[in-house]
């Protein structure tokens, strides 16, 4: 017997959705444009890791972020991986990572060669909490302008906020807090393209940033990241280090480190080239979607819509609601329901201190994350879910 509760939130998911049988979490669209410039990537034959759409779609998101630099690579992992290790990671190093995260946040420090440590996060913004962050630096002790963990009597050299579903979260009070510690801030802006605070992008705070295009994201390339920095000269390596450290020259093979082949391939660049021209529509379609969602949940007892955070705008990639009494037990049962119905619902990530991997990290309580856990659904949110609605 479905309870009233979620006989509730069926219907207010129906009333935005629409009765369409089958809808999912979060698809594409794929227009014409797209179409003519992946099309053009097979007529010129450039469809591998050299092509016009790299450098395009590089200058498109380094314009529309005001990211000085940003350059394009094979995925939203991978760039977090380099943009870790060109903030000064090095071997050992701990970085502070949110828990309740996508796991690739916590194993692109490991690829990085660092080790993850997992900081509780904000009930609000649903990003690290700046208050945690402070709280567990205050147990580290200074060592010749380094910070270490006496625990491990490791340097702690990153932390890594992630604005979660593109909320914005506190990056302000992070960025200082980090600040006073001697921390890089490396951000991971995955799912926050279109996200600001006041005017300045989500992704920018820190001395490097990254975004992902996978094909969940508000803006795809099939699989791609982008690595965003203001600093010339970590820009530079970021294309060096992504590109097999090769030297120019007409024709000699000399490479000066070890370094990966992470670069997008044009074929993926073009496709991005044309959804970052859609960018405005989808946020703006996203947008609606929030309102809808929002207004229909007004009336439902017990859930409320998780609105931007103030003084922030959200792309609202991924709509959320959340129990007014965290329960595993009542989260599972809306779940259920709603996946019954044809509607691809999900619950936040596992916390990433369960994850067989992690579960001997190092973790501050995780206590706002915990019950996050436990009261977060996310709900079908496609750019495109209003004009297919029925
Ligand atoms: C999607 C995502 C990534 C990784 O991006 P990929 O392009 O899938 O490798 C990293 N962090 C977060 C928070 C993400 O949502």
């Amino acid at each position: 017997m479905r309870s009233k509760l979620a006989a509730e939130v069926l219907a207010a998911v129906r009333s935005v959705t629409g009765t369409v049988s089958s809808i999912p979490l979060h698809t594409p669209v794929i227009g014409e444009t797209e179409s003519r410039f992946v099309q053009e990537c097979l007529d010129t034959t450039f469809v591998s890791s050299v092509g016009p759409f790299v450098t395009r779609l590089e200058q498109d998101i380094a314009e529309y972020t005001g990211a000085r630099h940003a350059v394009a690579v094979s995925s939203g992992t991978v760039a977090l991986q380099v943009a870790l290790v060109l903030a000064g990671v090095k071997r050992g190093d701990e970085v502070l990572v949110p828990s309740l995260s996508f796991i690739a946040t916590a194993n692109a420090v490991v690829h990085a060669g660092g080790v993850p440590v997992f900081i509780d996060s904000d009930p609000t913004t649903l990003g690290m909490s700046p208050a945690a962050l402070t709280d567990l630096l205050s147990t580290m002790t200074q060592q010749g302008g380094n910070t270490i963990n006496p625990a491990t009597g490791r340097r702690i050299a990153a932390v890594v906020p992630m604005h979660t579903f593109g909320h914005p979260l506190d990056i302000r009070a992070i960025v200082d807090v980090a600040q006073t510690h001697g921390i890089a801030v490396v951000e991971d802006a995955a799912e926050s393209l279109g996200s600001f605070i006041g005017d300045k992008h989500t992704g920018t705070f820190g001395v490097t940033g990254i975004l992902s295009f996978n094909g969940n994201k508000i803006v795809t390339t099939g699989g791609g990241g982008m690595i965003l920095t203001d600093d010339p000269e970590l820009g530079r390596r970021a294309k060096h280090v992504t590109s097999t450290a090769k030297l120019p020259h007409g024709w000699e093979f000399e490479h000066d480190e070890i370094a990966w082949n992470y670069r997008m391939p044009n074929l993926n660049a073009a496709l991005g080239v044309a959804q970052v021209s859609q960018l405005a529509h989808f946020l703006a379609q996203k947008r609606e979607i929030a309102r809808l969602y929002a207004e229909a949940f007004e009336h439902v007892d017990g859930v409320s819509f998780i609105p931007e955070p103030a003084g922030t705008t959200s792309n609202y990639w991924l709509c959320a609601i959340r129990l007014d009494e965290p329960s595993r037990e009542t989260r599972d049962e809306l779940l259920a329901t709603l996946t019954g119905d044809g509607i691809q619902a999900r619950p936040f990530w596992n916390l990433l201190n369960t994850q067989r991997m992690y579960t001997t990290a190092q973790t501050d309580g995780l206590a706002n994350a915990e019950v996050l856990v436990d009261s977060v659904i996310c709900l079908p949110s496609s750019a495109w879910l209003l004009d297919r609605k029925q």
